[in-house]
C-alpha cells in the first residue's frame, strides 16, 4: 500500500489514496499539510483575499435538518436587514477595499425577494463605481432569476452540495421535494451555464458519514471542476433534528482535524481554485482560520453583518464574532494573516486562477 509520501508527489488521487491522507498522522499529516502549504504558494501565490460576508435575512422556506435556522425552528426571531444596513456593510467593505462581498440569507424564492436582491446587486454596484465584487448565497433559484442576479452585477455564487453522497443528503435533509439532491446538482449546473464563478462545498464530520463519503467529495468537486470552495466542520445546533445524533459525533477537535486534511487534500487536487477558511473552524479553534490559511485555504470572509443581527443568524453552536464590530474584525484579521504569513490582497476581486486560466483557455 502506498504512503503519504509516494501519494503527495501524484498529481491525481484515487478515492483510497485520498483515504490515506485523510487518515495521516504524526510527521505523515505534517508532510501533508507542509506539501499543500508549498502548492498553495505555487499555484495562487500567498494572497489572502477578503469577501466581508452580510447576513442579509435568516428567514427561509426550507428545513436542512442541521440548520439552526431552519424554517420550523420557532425559537429564531426572523430579521430582514434594511437596504441602508445592507448598503452600509457593503460601503465599509469598499471603503476598506475588501474588494468583495458575500450577501448571503436563508432561501427564498418569491417575486418580492428575486426583486430585492436585484435591486440590492444593482446599488451595490453604483456605490462602488462598480469595483465591488458581489457573491451570492441564496439557495437554490430558477434559471431565470440566476440570470438576472447575474446581470445585474453578481458574479459569483456560492452553494454547497453538503454531501455529494446521495444517500447521505437524503439522510440529512427532509424527504421532499424542496430537498432534493438532483435539483441541488440541476442548480450548480444552472449557475456554470449562466457564467458565474461556482463555489460549493460539504460539511465534515455530519453524524453517518464516512472517510468513503468524504474522499467522494474531493472527487466530485474534482469532477465538477468548481472554480471555488467553501468547506468546514458540521456543528451541531440544539434545536435541530440532527441533534439526536450528537453522540455518535467525532470530538469538535477531530473534526477541525479532518476539516483541515480535507483542505490540503483539496489543494493538492485542485491546485489552483480559490479555497475559504470556513468560519465554522474558528467555532472550534480560535486561530482556526488562520490554520486553513497556512494549510491551503487563500480566502477569508470577515463578518459584516450587522451586530444586532448575528446572534439570530446561529448555524450551529458557539458561531464566532457575535459582538465584534466590523473595524475591529477587519483589525484583528489584518494581524491574524500576517501571523499565518499571508498578505492581503486589498482591494482586489481575487478571481480564482482556475478560472481565469479556463477563460484564457476558451478565448484561444
Ligand atoms: N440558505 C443558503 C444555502 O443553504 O445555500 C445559504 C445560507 S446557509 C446557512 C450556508 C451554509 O451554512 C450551508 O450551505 C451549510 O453548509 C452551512 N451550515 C448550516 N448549518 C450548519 C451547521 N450546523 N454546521 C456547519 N455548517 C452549517
Ligand atoms: Fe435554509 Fe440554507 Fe439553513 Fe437550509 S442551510 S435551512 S436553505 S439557511
Amino acid at each position: 500500500m502506498k504512503n503519504v509520501s509516494d501519494i503527495i508527489a501524484q498529481e491525481s488521487f484515487s478515492k483510497e489514496e485520498l483515504i490515506t491522507l485523510l487518515q495521516a498522522e504524526g510527521q505523515e499529516r505534517k508532510l501533508l499539510f507542509d506539501v499543500a502549504h508549498a502548492r498553495k504558494i505555487e499555484f495562487v501565490g500567498k494572497q489572502v483575499y477578503f469577501r466581508g460576508l452580510v447576513e442579509f435575512s435568516n428567514i427561509c422556506s426550507k428545513d436542512c435538518l442541521y440548520c439552526g435556522i431552519r424554517k420550523s425552528n420557532e425559537k429564531v426571531i426572523r430579521y430582514e436587514a434594511s437596504d441602508e444596513e445592507i448598503l452600509g456593510a457593503c460601503r465599509f467593505a469598499w471603503e476598506n477595499r475588501f474588494g468583495s462581498v458575500v450577501l448571503q440569507s436563508g432561501e427564498l424564492s418569491s417575486p418580492a425577494f428575486t426583486e430585492r436582491v436585484d435591486r440590492l446587486l444593482k446599488a451595490i454596484k453604483q456605490l462602488s463605481n462598480e469595483e465591488l465584487g458581489i457573491t451570492l448565497s441564496c439557495g437554490e433559484q430558477s434559471r431565470e432569476t440566476y440570470q438576472r442576479w447575474f446581470e445585474s452585477g453578481a458574479h459569483r455564487y456560492l452553494l454547497r452540495i453538503e454531501s455529494s453522497t446521495p444517500d447521505l443528503y437524503n439522510q440529512i435533509h427532509p424527504q421532499n421535494v424542496h430537498h432534493s439532491f438532483e435539483k441541488r446538482l440541476e442548480c450548480l449546473q444552472l449557475l456554470k451555464d449562466c457564467g458565474y464563478q461556482v463555489g460549493t462545498g460539504v460539511m465534515i464530520g455530519l453524524p453517518f458519514q464516512t472517510m468513503e463519503h468524504l474522499a467522494a467529495d474531493l472527487l466530485f468537486l474534482k469532477k465538477l471542476d468548481v472554480d471555488m470552495v467553501g468547506m468546514g466542520p458540521y456543528i451541531e445546533h440544539e434545536d435541530t433534528p440532527l441533534y439526536v445524533f450528537r453522540d455518535q459525533l467525532k470530538t469538535k477537535q477531530e473534526r477541525f482535524d479532518l476539516a483541515l486534511k480535507m483542505i490540503a487534500a483539496l489543494r493538492l487536487l485542485m491546485p489552483d481554485i480559490n479555497i475559504a477558511a470556513a468560519t465554522a473552524l474558528q467555532a472550534i479553534d480560535p486561530a482556526g482560520r488562520e490554520k486553513a490559511l497556512k494549510i491551503g485555504a487563500n480566502v477569508i470572509m470577515p463578518n459584516l453583518t450587522p451586530c444586532d443581527f448575528r446572534k439570530e443568524y446561529q448555524l450551529y453552536e458557539d458561531k464566532p464574532c457575535l459582538d465584534e464590530d466590523a473595524e475591529l474584525c477587519r483589525n484583528c484579521l489584518e494581524a491574524r494573516i500576517e501571523m499565518a504569513g499571508g498578505e492581503i490582497g486589498y482591494g482586489e476581486w481575487g478571481d480564482s486562477r482556475r478560472f481565469i486560466n479556463r477563460r484564457q483557455g476558451s478565448s484561444h
